[in-house]
């Protein structure tokens, strides 16, 4: 944090320097991951601070109501066999992807909790607030050759608000999305329905509606190098056969993908897919991702559980393999360049962080609508330290 109170001072100097000197250059960060091949850098074991749960009318509740139970196929010898497109599309409920939440559900969180934060007075201060969906995107970007990101960012009483806004690009594809797309995004919620239940013990219902308003979030304390960071996630459900009934030990990720045949098949699965599913589940500390391969049928046939640990193991003597070390380096540089980017204080002031595939990370600033994401139910109640937020923030906020 010190370098922030420097470059603060520097950036007052500079106002007064003679008017000769050359402007300096808009700062960016490059990504290439040969610059960031450095040893492994510290990441604090993640603890879990709490969670909430969104219901199927994607209403807000502090509790854990909507978190579910690993319950797979009793392991008999025989295989699975789900159909992942029963139930498509007349049992489904997908969630209106036109409202933008940003970060406000983990905003209501944490106004509920910041007065009983652990780490000392100052912590959340001196702290990173974020999705887990957003850190995951940071530490794929070296290699990543397809997707682009924007990242807004607001300073609010020390703490650094990171909140992804989506992409013109992606908003077009996510509008044209083709109706097999559709049906494939569907297919990877109804897995999740076929190996969980809603209580521990009993065995997963297939039979009812698949609705993406529901979601259970795990809130997480960790740190990147200096950088602390309270960050949530998505869990999809819990093992209570874990060896450790300890969150966030004790989840599980479930993920679908194509079955595969050839070796040349497996190989592009560990070098593309595997890294989205490491960062996604080391950031939280989630140890085991389970597998669902699906036949061009749809049908489910098989499982594979893959320790989140020993996933760097199938490329790491693939030289076209990712490294786990560049994903984190740059992720700490690119957390870095934000802190000492975002210099001013004021909610209402965003920097857009913009990244397209092999270009560097650029910047720009923006005052008010539409950028600014902090709202304003969370700034009055933090400015005026109001011990809790509205029952029902209105989505114009
Ligand atoms: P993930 O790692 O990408 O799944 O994202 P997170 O676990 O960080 O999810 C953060 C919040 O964003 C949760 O409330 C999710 O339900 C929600 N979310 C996850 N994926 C998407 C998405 O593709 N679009 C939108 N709008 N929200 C999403
Ligand atoms: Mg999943």
């Amino acid at each position: 944090m010190e370098s922030r109170g420097t470059k603060r001072e520097a950036g007052k100097i500079e106002v007064a320097e003679p008017r000769n000197k050359l402007p300096r250059p808009a700062p960016s960060l490059p990504t290439d991951p040969a610059l960031y091949s450095g040893p492994f850098p510290f990441y604090r074991r993640p603890s879990e601070l709490g969670c909430f749960s969104l219901d199927a009318q994607r209403q807000y509740h502090g509790d854990a109501r909507a978190l579910r139970y690993y319950s797979p196929p009793p392991t008999n010898g025989q295989s699975p066999n789900f159909d992942l497109r029963d139930g498509y599309p007349d049992r489904y409920q997908p969630r209106d992807e036109e409202v933008q939440e940003r970060l406000d559900h983990l905003l209501r969180w944490l106004l509920a909790h910041r007065g009983q934060l652990e780490g000392g007075p100052g912590w959340l201060a001196g702290a990173i607030v974020t999705w887990r969906g957003h850190l995951t995107k940071l530490l794929t970007t070296p290699y990543e050759r397809q997707e682009g990101w924007q990242l807004a960012a607001s300073r609010f009483q020390g703490t650094l608000y990171l909140s992804e806004v989506e992409t013109p690009t992606a908003r077009v594809q996510r509008l044209t999305r083709p109706p097999l797309l559709r049906e494939l995004m569907y297919m990877g919620y109804k897995f999740e329905q076929y190996m969980c239940a809603d209580k521990p013990g009993v065995s997963p219902d297939p039979s009812g509606e698949v609705n993406t308003n529901v979601a259970f979030c795990s809130v997480l304390r960790s740190r990147l190098g200096n950088h602390p960071l309270l960050f949530s996630g998505e869990v999809d459900c819990t093992d209570p056969q874990a060896p450790s009934t300890q969150p966030p030990t004790c989840y599980v990720e479930l993920k679908t993908s194509k079955e595969m045949h050839s070796p040349g098949q497996w190989k592009s699965f560990y070098r593309h897919k595997l890294l989205k599913w490491w960062a996604q589940s080391f950031l939280p500390g989630v140890p085991n991702v389970v597998a669902g391969f699906r036949n061009p049928e749809g049908l489910v046939c098989s499982l594979k559980t893959f320790p989140t640990m020993e996933m760097f193991e199938y490329v790491r003597n693939d030289r076209d393999g990712w490294n786990p070390s560049v994903c984190m380096n740059f992720c700490a540089a690119f957390l870095s360049f934000a802190q000492n980017t975002v210099v001013h204080d004021d909610p209402r002031l965003v920097y857009l962080f913009s990244w397209e595939p092999g270009g560097p990370v650029t910047v720009s600033e923006h005052r008010d609508a539409p950028h600014t994401f902090l709202p304003p139910w969370y700034v009055e109640a933090v400015t005026q330290d109001l011990p809790s937020p509205p029952k029902t923030p209105s989505p114009k906020d």
